[in-house]
């Protein structure tokens, strides 16, 4: 039987330097949270609002929260206060309500935006080419005053492969998101917080990593003990 401290020893011994592990923690209980914690994990996500808000105020103050799920913008107020970053933007209403919280608050916001690459029907997820039009808009945007969104930092982009065992789909989709990920990053300079590559789940990650993931974000591997 393995332990959730033996998980992330392994785990974190096969992602390569600079590569982010994101422990997901949805629907764990928080013992367990502290477990990984206790074993030097800092860094965790969560999925829906009422739970990361519960969790954040529960747990140590030293862990960093990313916010992973669909985002509602009446829930804005439950996650931002937390959240080091969102890795599920999905639309530009809520790119709007963001801003609007970011200016009330006097904060800035650090996103992904969540670009749907996998074959199921989009539930969530600007598709590749409205995430091109988008970054370029912003970039653009950005040689004037006028800064579209001004208090919302762009670091990077967050997909999920399609749900399948077979890794040739799934090296097909990262390789799309890879490639896009890199037109954004020459094709919009003053962009220059995006960074991050937000692939890779307990299934896929080492594709992921083939991929330039800068972040990978992994729950059941980590935290399903029999
Ligand atoms: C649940 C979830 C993960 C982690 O999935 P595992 O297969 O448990 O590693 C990663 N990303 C998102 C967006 C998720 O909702």
């Amino acid at each position: 039987m393995k332990s959730v401290a033996e998980n992330l020893r392994e785990i974190r011994a096969s992602l390569p330097d600079g590569v982010q592990l994101v422990a997901v923690s949805k629907y764990r209980p928080t013992e367990q949270l502290r477990q990984a914690y206790d074993a030097g994990q800092r860094l965790f996500a969560e999925n829906r609002p009422l739970e990361l808000d519960a969790k954040a105020r529960e747990l140590p103050h030293d862990i960093q929260w990313h916010f992973i799920g669909h985002l509602q913008t009446n829930k804005l107020r439950f996650v931002l206060p937390h959240t080091a970053l969102v890795h599920s933007v999905d639309s530009t209403h809520l790119l709007d309500a963001i801003e609007k919280w970011a200016i009330t608050h006097d904060k800035d916001v650090n996103v992904l935006l969540e670009v749907h690459i996998g074959r199921e029907q989009a539930k969530q997820g600007f598709s590749e080419s409205e995430t091109l039009e988008l970054a370029r808009s912003i970039d653009n945007s950005r040689t004037g005053s006028a800064w579209q969104w001004p208090h919302i930092k762009f670091c990077g982009l967050m997909a999920m492969a399609s749900h399948t065992d077979e890794a040739e789909l799934i090296d097909n989709d990262f390789s799309r998101i890879e490639k896009l990920w890199a037109t954004i990053k020459t094709d919009c300079p003053r962009l220059t917080e995006f960074k991050e590559l937000s692939i890779g789940m307990s299934g896929d990650y080492p594709i992921a990593l083939r991929h330039s993931a800068t972040m990978v974000r992994i729950g059941s591997a980590i935290f399903d003990i029999d």
